[in-house]
């Protein structure tokens, strides 16, 4: 048995109840979450803006303990500080050989149908039904059972609260501008929409020695924010359409590196218009399933913009979260800065889906993270 927010149905509170967690299969991980951060996708599930099978434990940003390995588990042990990737690896696809395990032939297609790499949820309802994971996660739980391949181990000394950050909102913004938007120094860049997502790819760029790094949200109190991030300029959406405030920053030219961070049709429409010829267009923001781009057809050829989807921030989560534990521990990365309400999972319907200025809301699970 353990605690956890459950998601009965569309646009109703998360409820937390009791539940069932069965046993760890062979190469599965019992962890007992420390912190995990609310994400955009996890409101747009409770929205009905992305399909899902309900009833589900939303959450995929977390970090934990292991409590219990299966029987084949190598890659950690018990007592193992970890952060929780929602990108499985199978280790033997064409993208997994690649160095893309994030895209991996097996198990990204399959990250929302509700259960772990066999399919199936290791959460049940006290009356025994089956309750889907989230994301091959689900973390808004006491406990859950995950993959040996979601667990990435992090050293002991990172403290586990902004360890939670990692797996979703840190690793997908930082990753848009270092890998997917292969920032260079002295690159100007464009980020649109200045939430979790995309206060990080900030970060990124600033990391990667961004000469200018241009803020557009719809909301004014974000200039401070992201400055405080690493922003140059913040433009505010109700000021007139993005791509021509970007241009006339950048006297006429365009960015050379445009990420757009709010998955939103016009805002990746406008992403396109707001690069320069030839610069690259980074499109990370989860957009509604049914929205559809309108991109001006005449003048992709002779404009060689390059444009690039970035999912998970185009990272090797096994590779790259400790890259991220790395900067975070160097002080050249900000992760307490991003966390705003802190509350205990009995109270998770108090920040979730509300608005905020700071990137993330957490649960504190209350480990003494
Ligand atoms: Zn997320
Ligand atoms: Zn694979």
């Amino acid at each position: 048995m353990t605690t956890a927010a459950v998601l009965h149905e569309v646009d109703a509170d998360l409820v937390v109840e009791t539940v069932v967690l069965t046993s760890p299969g062979p190469r599965e991980v019992r962890v007992a979450l420390a912190a995990s951060g609310i994400c955009h996708s996890d409101v747009m599930v409770a929205r009905g803006g992305m399909a899902s099978p309900l009833p589900i434990i939303l959450g995929h940003e977390g970090s934990g303990v292991v409590l219990e390995v299966g029987s084949d588990v190598t890659r950690v042990r018990v007592g193992d500080h970890v952060a929780l990737s929602w990108a499985p690896e199978c280790g033997q696809c064409f993208y997994c050989l690649s160095g893309r395990s994030n895209l991996c032939a097996e198990y990204a297609p399959r990250v929302l149908d509700g259960g772990l790499l066999d399919g199936t949820s290791r959460f049940r309802s006290t009356g025994g039904d089956t309750i889907a994971q989230y994301s091959f996660l689900s973390t808004f739980t006491e406990e859950t059972i995950v993959a040996e391949q979601s667990c990435v181990p992090i050293s002991a000394d990172m403290p586990l609260l902004p360890a939670s950050l990692i797996g979703c909102a840190v690793m997908t913004g930082v990753g848009a501008a270092l890998f997917s938007g292969n920032v260079r120094a002295g690159d100007t860049v464009a980020v649109l929409g200045g939430g979790g997502v995309g206060i990080n790819a900030v970060q990124g760029a600033a990391i990667a020695g961004a000469g200018r790094v241009i803020v557009v949200d719809a909301n004014p109190a974000k200039r401070e924010t992201v400055s405080a991030f690493g922003a140059t300029d913040f433009l505010l959406t109700g000021d007139g359409d993005p791509a021509a405030q970007v241009l006339e920053l950048t006297h006429g030219r365009g960015a050379d590196v445009v990420i757009d961070a709010t998955g939103d049709a016009a805002a990746m429409a406008a992403a396109y218009s707001a690069a320069r010829r030839g610069g690259r267009i980074v499109y990370v923001g989860v957009a509604p399933s049914d929205a559809v781009v309108a991109l001006p057809a005449a003048r992709l050829p002779r404009e060689e913009k390059v444009i690039t989807g970035s999912f998970y921030g185009g990272a090797v989560p096994l590779r790259d979260f400790p890259l991220v534990v790395d900067l975070y521990q160097s002080g050249r990365l900000k992760l307490d800065e991003l966390v705003g309400a802190v509350v205990p999972l009995a109270r998770i319907n108090d920040v979730f889906g509300k608005p905020s200025n700071a990137a993330r809301s957490v649960i504190d699970f209350g480990l003494g993270a």
